[in-house]
């Protein structure tokens, strides 16, 4: 099969526009709706034409431009069943899946952020769509679902294949990583890659996508179960969404 082009640009003020296209047929779907205009500006350097947004939650900055862009090329809007989202054609939720270009798309279900947040993975292609669930070096905050809630949505995350390409919601990566080195300041790994995020953030580079990989080693808020992290926390008896919730709590004091 062809494989599908991607294009990554920003929008509004710290958020991400991805656009998903198959050569082949055409289709082409944007991830959530951040902003019309860079959307529209981003089509047209590509020359392609939105058949479909995948909507992941219903904050405004994923769903703004729903309404707008619907208008203006017709699409099919799929998003989270337990959510009210503009412009809505198909409720899907976890455990379904749905066809693009030939290939299917599994939805996960991943409350916390928000209690009907869903996740687009494309296991043929290993690419996943995570939105506000799981950022380079952080997670979303949790304004509708609790610790244990997200706990187990990012556990979701983390059992996909290590290769899987990650493309999240916001580029929030260079204040991850100072807050990140705070929890797990012994970490090599991680320490080498904020090292790398500067100079790319310097350079005006983006830090996404990522991989399940990379942030299974180095992103604190997979690795409640690492043992340094833990001593380092003196949470050595606790369950992982207990230190989940204190690596979550110590993150929004950051
Ligand atoms: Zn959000």
């Amino acid at each position: 099969m062809t494989p599908l082009e991607i294009d990554l640009f920003p929008c509004r003020s710290d958020n991400f526009g991805v656009l998903l296209h198959d050569p082949v047929t055409g289709a082409t779907a944007s991830i959530d709706a951040p902003e019309e205009k860079p959307i529209r500006d981003a089509l047209a350097r590509r020359g392609w034409t939105l058949s479909h947004i995948f909507t992941t939650h219903h904050h405004n900055d994923h769903v703004e431009a729903n309404l707008a862009l619907k208008d203006r090329f017709g699409v099919t809007i799929i998003g989270p069943a337990r959510e009210t989202i503009p412009g809505i054609d198909r409720k899907v939720d976890g455990g379904d899946s749905f066809d693009f270009a030939g290939r299917p798309v599994e939805v996960i279900l991943t409350p916390g952020h928000t209690a009907g947040h869903i996740c687009f993975h494309l296991p043929g292609e290993r690419l996943l769509f995570a939105a506000d669930t799981l950022f380079a070096l952080g997670c979303g905050r949790l304004f509708e679902g609790t610790p244990a809630q997200m706990w187990q949505s990012l556990e979701k995350l983390a059992a996909l294949p290590e290769e899987t390409i990650v493309y999240f919601g916001h580029e929030y990566t260079l204040s991850n990583a100072r807050f990140a080195i705070t929890v797990d300041p012994d970490n090599a790994a991680l320490a080498s890659r904020v090292a790398e995020i500067e100079s790319l953030r310097a350079a005006g580079a983006f830090t996404a996508p990522t991989t399940i990989g990379l942030e299974k080693a180095t992103n604190p808020f997979l690795r409640a179960a690492d043992p340094a992290i833990r001593r380092h926390l003196r949470m050595e008896k606790a369950s992982d969404a207990e230190v989940f919730a204190e690596i979550r709590a110590r993150k929004d004091r950051f």
